[in-house]
């Protein structure tokens, strides 16, 4: 199995591809086309979208890739649900977002977009077993409604805006919820043991317990 990283420029978004004997599940299609250039490069075979949580930087190339290669989207619920408005997939405030991220004032005004709901879709846990690897899938909300923490044969966590290396979840986006974070996802977050592999959705990849030395 092969874990490759892909970081979009505009919002340094991090893309994920899961790579067993040429298929990929792909973790979050971000932005600037970077999965789609991957995949076809490699001639890998997508099979399944994961999505960590609904903003505009983890989606905007969803619907690009769900039809290019025609493969389910497994998100919760209410992530599926908030990716269909604007202003519940963020991509009404981009710009904003954008600028605050990376201090750069975008040229162009950055589309709003809306994406489809997904075709797999649960509430609470999920698990979902792959060519010999198994996902699991727990609601996380705090940053947003929709959020989850995608864990990967136990030890790889891909965390979307949760456990940002070396910075502080934001909660303060629309659907953000401080009250969600603290009774719900910090606890899990505070079990999540010494030693597995952090892959969150911007910045670097580490080991959780070794902060001080990112891989
Ligand atoms: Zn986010």
């Amino acid at each position: 199995m092969n874990i490759t990283k892909l970081t979009s420029t505009k919002t340094i978004c991090n893309s994920y591809l899961i790579e067993e004997g040429g298929f990929v599940v792909i973790i979050d299609p971000g932005q600037d086309g970077v999965v789609e250039t991957e995949i076809d490069s490699k001639g890998y075979t997508p099979e399944y979208i994961l999505l960590t949580h609904e903003h505009f930087d983890h989606v905007q190339d969803l619907e690009a890739v769900r039809s290019k290669y025609n493969i389910p989207v497994v998100a919760s619920k209410l992530c599926s649900e908030r990716l269909g408005d604007p202003k519940t997939n963020l991509s009404i405030i981009e710009d904003i977002l954008s600028y605050y991220k990376t201090g750069v004032v975008s040229e162009e005004k950055s589309p709003r977009f809306v994406c489809g709901e997904a075709e797999i879709t649960f509430v609470g846990e999920y698990e979902l077993q792959w060519r010999g690897h198994q996902f699991a899938f727990i609601e996380a909300p705090g940053h947003s409604p929709g959020g989850v923490l995608i864990i990967l044969d136990g030890d790889h966590y891909f965390t979307g805006d949760y456990m940002l290396f070396n910075e502080e979840t934001t909660l303060r986006l629309r659907g953000g919820s401080e009250e969600d974070f603290v009774k719900i996802t910090e606890p899990i977050i505070n079990g999540i043991p010494d030693g597995v592999i952090i892959h969150p959705g911007h910045g670097a990849t580490y080991i959780k317990g070794q902060e001080g030395e990112t891989k």
